[in-house]
């Protein structure tokens, strides 16, 4: 079966599969996306509404230190990392591109904690510009579906899948593997017993459990 006939198949999991991280503008985005790194989107839609009124601009978060921000954010995991990477990422934003978060991979991977994945994003999700953004989520189930290689990096991930899908659907692909992969073919848990895509999964490991399963 082809990458896009498996996408098809779980767009009709999840015809709504979209971006679950709450947001008004790039700079809320952004620090988002930053939050989100090794926690949940929920758990971060927890803390942004008091963080974003405390600091409703990238101006007003350039002047805070990470003292400041760190009890907004001490519910998530590294917060006081990210505290720092907010306070440096604002400073940048405010000194080198007058407050407006830049919309090129080149200029988003100088900012503090930002890295590929979290440029593909704000390209992706605010500037609409095509990119395809991989984190945990996307590299496992598309490596489960034989996307890619087993032992593929992060990067060739990326490029194999760009290949693979045309640009107008990269955005949505996105979407759709990061929802199957939080709500279907978990980590530790996947639902291989109801899966539509079990006769095309390539990882035995799973496969083998779901027979035993049925036995
Ligand atoms: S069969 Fe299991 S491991 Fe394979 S894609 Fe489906 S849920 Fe994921």
């Amino acid at each position: 079966m082809k990458v896009n006939e498996i996408l098809d198949i779980i767009e009709t999991m999840f015809p709504n599969a979209d971006c679950e991280l709450i947001h008004r503008n790039a700079y809320e985005l952004l620090v988002a996306v930053v939050l989100s790194a090794q926690t949940t989107d929920v758990a971060v839609n927890k803390v942004t509404p008091a963080l974003f009124e405390k600091f409703p601009t990238v101006n007003d978060m350039a002047l805070a230190t990470p003292k400041e921000i760190e009890p907004y954010i001490q519910s998530i995991g590294l917060y006081r990392n990210k505290a720092k990477n907010l306070v440096s990422l604002a400073k940048s934003l405010v000194e080198s591109y007058d407050g407006v978060v830049p919309n090129t991979m080149e200029d988003l991977v100088k900012l503090d904690g930002v890295g590929r994945k979290t440029a593909n994003v704000i390209l992706s999700e605010w500037y609409k510009i095509p990119a395809l953004a991989v984190d945990t989520h996307v590299e496992r189930v598309s490596k489960r579906l034989g996307f890619v290689k087993k032992d593929a990096s992060v990067l060739e991930v990326e490029m194999t899948l760009k290949k693979k899908i045309k640009k107008d659907r990269w955005r949505k692909t996105h979407h759709l593997l990061i929802f199957f992969g939080r709500y279907h073919c978990k980590a530790l848990k996947p639902d291989c017993n109801h899966c539509p895509l079990f006769d095309v999964c390539k990882d035995k490991k799973m496969k083998s459990k779901r027979k035993m399963d049925i036995v």
